[in-house]
Order: C-alpha cells, then sequence, then structure tokens
C-alpha cells in the first residue's frame, strides 16, 4: 500500500509527499511532531502538520537565514537564534569567523532531540555540542523580555504564526528585539511567502518599519514551503543591506545557495512583493 503525507498549504492546495517511511511521532506540551522519510525530499521533519525542513533542500533556508544577515553586520560576534530547534541555522551561525557566541533559545526540547537522532546532518552543531554554541530550552518570547543592549544578530527562525510561534509576530516582540540588540544591531525573521500571506507581510513591515530605520525583505526559493517562493525580512539599526561591500564578505565553508552574488540580488523584488512593502 503507498502511503502519502499532505500539508495543507492554504484552504484549497497542499503539498503531497509519498512516504517510504514514518520515523517518528509524537506529542510535545507545544505540538505534533512528526519525522517521515519521503521519496522526494528525503526525511522530513514535520510540527502540527507543516513541513519545517527536509534533507533535500534544507540548505537554502538555512544558509539563507543565517549569511544574508551575518554578512550584513561588519562583524557580528554575539549572535542569538529563536527557535531552530533542527540546529540547521547554528550549524551556518558557528561557520562565521567573527561569531564567538551563537546562543538558541528553543522551546521544545523534544524537537531539539528528536532531530538530533533523525536529521544529524542538519543538527551537527546540537550533536557536537559546538563549542561557540549555548542551547536554553525556552521561550523566545519570554527571553527577549528579558535581555538588554546584547547581540550584534538576532535571527528568528521559528514556525508559522499559530502556536507556540505566534508572540513572534507582534509589535511587542519587535519592541523586545530592538531593545536587545546592540546600537548597530540587526535582526531577521523568516516571514512565509510573499505569494500567500500578503496581509501577514505587509503588517509585519509595518511593525518593524515603525522602530528600525531599515527594514528590508529578502526572497529565496524553497521548494517545500507554500509557493516555493519564501521570504526573510530584516531591521537593522544602522547597517544598510543595501550598501553592503560583498568584495569585504568572508569566505564561508560549504555553502550550496548562498554566494556573494546572492547576498545582493536576493534584495531585488518583483514589483508585486515592493507594491506590499508601499
Ligand atoms: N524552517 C522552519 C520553517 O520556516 O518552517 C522553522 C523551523 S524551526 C523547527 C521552528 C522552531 O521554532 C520550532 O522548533 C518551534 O518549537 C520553535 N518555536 C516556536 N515558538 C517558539 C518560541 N516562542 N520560542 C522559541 N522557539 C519557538
Amino acid at each position: 500500500m503507498e502511503l502519502w503525507f499532505t500539508e495543507y498549504q492554504t484552504e484549497n492546495l497542499g503539498l503531497t509527499v509519498r512516504i517510504k517511511e514514518t520515523l517518528y511521532t509524537g506529542r510535545s506540551q507545544f505540538q505534533e511532531i512528526a519525522v517521515i522519510d519521503s521519496y522526494e525530499f528525503g526525511r522530513m521533519l514535520v510540527l502540527d502538520g507543516v513541513f519545517q525542513t527536509s534533507i533535500v533542500d534544507e540548505y537554502i533556508y538555512h544558509e539563507m537565514i543565517a549569511h544574508v544577515p551575518l554578512c550584513v553586520h561588519p562583524n557580528p560576534k554575539t549572535v542569538l537564534v529563536i527557535g531552530g530547534g533542527d540546529g540547521g541555522t547554528i550549524r551556518e551561525v558557528v561557520k562565521h569567523q567573527s561569531v564567538e557566541v551563537a546562543e538558541m533559545v528553543e522551546i521544545d526540547g523534544t524537537v531539539v532531540e528528536v532531530c538530533k537522532k533523525y536529521l544529524p546532518e542538519i543538527s551537527v552543531a546540537l550533536n557536537v555540542n559546538h563549542p561557540k554554541l549555548r542551547l536554553t530550552i525556552g521561550d523566545g518570547i519570554k527571553h527577549m523580555q528579558e535581555v538588554e543592549n546584547k547581540y550584534d544578530v538576532i535571527i528568528v527562525d521559528c514556525s508559522d504564526p499559530i502556536g507556540p510561534g505566534e508572540g513572534l509576530f507582534t509589535h511587542a516582540f519587535y519592541e523586545n528585539v530592538h531593545k536587545a540588540l546592540k546600537a548597530d544591531g540587526l535582526f531577521v525573521q523568516q516571514t512565509e511567502s510573499p505569494f500567500y500571506h500578503q496581509e501577514l507581510i505587509k503588517r509585519l513591515q509595518t511593525d518593524i518599519s515603525s522602530l528600525f530605520p531599515i527594514t528590508r525583505l529578502y526572497l529565496a526559493n524553497i521548494p517545500i514551503y507554500p509557493s516555493g517562493l519564501h521570504c526573510f525580512t530584516i531591521g537593522s539599526k544602522q547597517y544598510d543591506p543595501a550598501t553592503v561591500d560583498i568584495s569585504r564578505i568572508p569566505e564561508i565553508a560549504d555553502t550550496r545557495y548562498y554566494n556573494r552574488d546572492i547576498q545582493k540580488s536576493c534584495f531585488s523584488l518583483p514589483n508585486f512583493v515592493r507594491e506590499l512593502l508601499k
């Protein structure tokens, strides 16, 4: 018998993959967790029925959420990742020589343990307990309320704005992110699909630009996410992604999507996306 799994990405659309095997299913305090092995995308992490990452395309998301903001900042030393329980973002962050401390605050310890076991290629920095890593299992929203003037770069690698991630898409959260950043700090957040989540993107633009003098959106093509076109939003106190001198960007080991040209071109937006930001 053939087994298939569908993520319903909108009310009228789903992404369906044929499954070789279900490797894990369980319920944590926060969400339903599953790891499936699919024919098309290899092993996939699914939270509350939503694809989070896959062995086949994960490099795109993780390289783009980490390297783009880290290369806008000229010398990121102290970096925080909120969420990111699969470890892929931290794996990329610790590649930067300037980074001395890479903190990670993930609400769900079970996600971390499951990814360490079933997605070791992605969770490698968690598995080896990388010397730059400081992992805390806790709520990123609460953590942001408690810190001030601490980070050069904050990366919000969160799930969708429902469940435990909902509060990560609010004005109150961005106020605390602003407070937690140093005077020249910047943050990035995954902000869903410019094709399917236009109202969310407009609201976030308004919220973030009310606090940060520089707000920029960039794009990447990620096959497992709705529409395949995914966006990220940067709020920056000082450094503008548009003026980054790409010749000073350090070599970053083993990237398959990110390069210096992408650092610049990912901020070039189609007209329908520009419209959203007006
Ligand atoms: N790449 C993914 C995507 O866009 O679908 C995100 C992956 S990562 C697994 C998302 C993580 O955010 C989850 O492990 C979830 O537990 C975590 N998370 C959700 N809300 C959180 C919160 N309030 N504080 C910290 N982590 C949170």
